[in-house]
C-alpha cells in the first residue's frame, strides 16, 4: 500500500484535432489553452474524484472521463493505488478544443508520473482513449495523442495503435474562435456519411501526405495548401454559424489555413506568426460580434512539450 499523500499539479492543454485532413487522425497541442488537475496517492485503494471547479460535470468516477481513463491505467498496473482527482476546468465541455481529451489525458499522465513512469507514453494514449470513449462513444485518439505527446501527432493507425509525433515548425500560431453553442461530439459524428468516394479519398490522402511533409520541413506555404478538407467539412460545417465568412475572413488577412476543430463548434486557422494570428483574431472576432452569440477567442503558440507539472 503507498504511504499518504503524494500529489501534483498538472497543466492539461487544449488540443485541435483533425486539422482539416486529418479527421481522427491529425491533432496539435496548445499552450495558452488548458485545465489544470491536482492528482495525489493516497493511502485508500480506488479512484476518486474529490472536486471539479468550472464546469457542472460528474463527480461519479465512472461517469467522468478523468476516472475511466485512471481506472484503465490502473487496471493494467498489478498492485492496488489510491488515486484522488481535482479537476479545475478552462476548457469548456463540448468546445471542440479537447475539453474531455484534456482530463483524461491529465489524469493518466500525472498518476503514470506518481507512479514513477511505468508505462509509455503509447500506453498513456490508450488508456486515455477509454475517456474519450465515454465522452462521445468512440475511442479515438486525435485529441488524447497530441495532449500527452506535445506537439503536432499523427496516429497511423488504431488496431493495433500506432501513434507518431511529427515535427513542430517554430513560427505556427492558432487562433481559435469558440462560439458558445453546444455541438456533441456524438451529434457532429451523426452528420457524416460513412462512404467517401474515391475521388475524395485521393484528394484526402494527397493533403495529409502535404501536411506532414511541410511541417517536417518547415514549409509554410505546403502546409496552408494541404490544409483542406473535402470530406468532413462539407458536411459538418452546416451546424457552426458564420463558418464560411469565417474562413474567408481569416483567410484574407493571410492564414495559412482554416477549419473546424476537432467535430467543431470551434475554428482554429493557423497562420505564421503571432502578428498574422492577431490579425486574424481581430476579423473573425468582427464577424462574430455581429451575430449577437457569445464567444471566446484564443490565441496560441503550439505547445511541443503537451502535459506538464506546475507549481
Ligand atoms: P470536447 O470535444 O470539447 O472534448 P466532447 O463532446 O468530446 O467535447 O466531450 C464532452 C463530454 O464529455 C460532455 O458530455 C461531458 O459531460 C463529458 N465529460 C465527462 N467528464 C468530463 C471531463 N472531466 N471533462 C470534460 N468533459 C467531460
Amino acid at each position: 500500500m503507498q504511504s499518504q499523500t503524494k500529489s501534483i499539479r498538472v497543466f492539461a492543454p487544449a488540443t485541435v484535432a483533425n486539422l482539416s485532413c486529418g479527421f481522427d487522425v491529425l491533432g496539435c497541442c496548445l499552450d495558452t489553452v488548458g485545465d489544470e488537475m491536482v492528482i495525489s496517492i493516497t493511502s485508500e485503494p480506488g479512484v476518486r474524484i474529490t472536486k471539479i471547479e468550472g464546469a457542472d460535470l460528474p463527480l461519479e468516477t465512472r461517469k467522468n472521463v478523468a476516472g475511466v481513463a485512471v481506472e484503465a491505467l490502473l487496471e493494467a498496473y498489478e498492485s492496488e493505488v489510491g488515486i484522488e482527482i481535482e479537476i479545475y476546468k478552462n476548457i469548456k465541455a463540448g468546445s471542440g478544443i479537447g475539453s474531455s481529451a484534456a482530463s483524461s489525458a491529465g489524469a493518466v499522465w500525472a498518476v503514470n508520473h506518481l507512479l514513477d513512469n511505468p508505462f509509455s507514453p503509447q500506453k498513456l494514449v490508450e488508456f486515455a482513449m477509454e475517456g474519450e470513449k465515454l465522452a462521445s462513444g468512440n475511442a479515438h485518439a486525435d485529441n488524447v495523442a497530441p495532449a500527452l505527446l506535445g506537439g503536432f501527432t499523427l496516429v497511423r493507425s488504431y488496431a493495433p495503435l500506432d501513434v507518431i509525433k511529427l515535427h513542430t515548425p517554430e513560427d505556427l500560431v492558432m487562433t481559435v474562435i469558440h462560439p458558445q453553442i453546444e455541438v456533441k461530439t456524438s451529434d457532429a459524428r451523426s452528420v457524416i456519411k460513412q462512404k467517401v468516394t474515391l475521388q475524395q479519398a485521393i484528394h484526402q490522402w494527397g493533403n495529409v501526405g502535404g501536411l506532414i511533409s511541410g511541417l517536417f520541413t518547415e514549409n509554410y506555404d505546403l502546409i496552408g495548401r494541404s490544409l483542406e478538407d473535402v470530406i468532413i467539412e462539407p458536411m459538418r460545417s452546416i451546424l457552426i454559424p458564420e463558418f464560411k465568412n469565417v474562413k474567408k475572413a481569416a483567410m484574407d488577412k493571410g492564414a495559412l489555413g482554416c477549419g473546424i476543430s476537432g467535430s467543431g463548434p470551434s475554428i482554429f486557422a493557423l497562420s505564421k506568426g503571432m502578428e498574422t494570428a492577431k490579425l486574424v483574431a481581430t476579423a473573425i472576432r468582427e464577424v462574430y460580434s455581429k451575430t449577437g452569440l457569445d464567444f471566446d477567442i484564443h490565441i496560441s503558440k503550439i505547445n511541443s512539450k503537451g502535459i506538464k507539472i506546475i507549481e
